[in-house]
């Protein structure tokens, strides 16, 4: 995924990408990765779900 590649961890312990694109220390890891990993998440749980119901 796009957002979780960009967003790593950079100088001083905060996200790389949100202090490069908007000048934020942003503590690592930000908002938007745990953001992004919610919904990867999610997508992997509702594959599962329907890989089960069509055995
Ligand atoms: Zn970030």
């Amino acid at each position: 995924m796009q957002i979780m590649k960009a967003h790593t961890l950079g100088s001083y312990g905060c996200c790389a990408a949100c202090h490069m694109w908007w000048g934020r220390l942003a503590p690592y890891p930000c908002v938007q990765v745990e953001w992004a990993a919610r919904v990867v998440s999610r997508g992997m749980t509702e594959r599962f779900l329907t890989a089960v119901g069509e055995r």
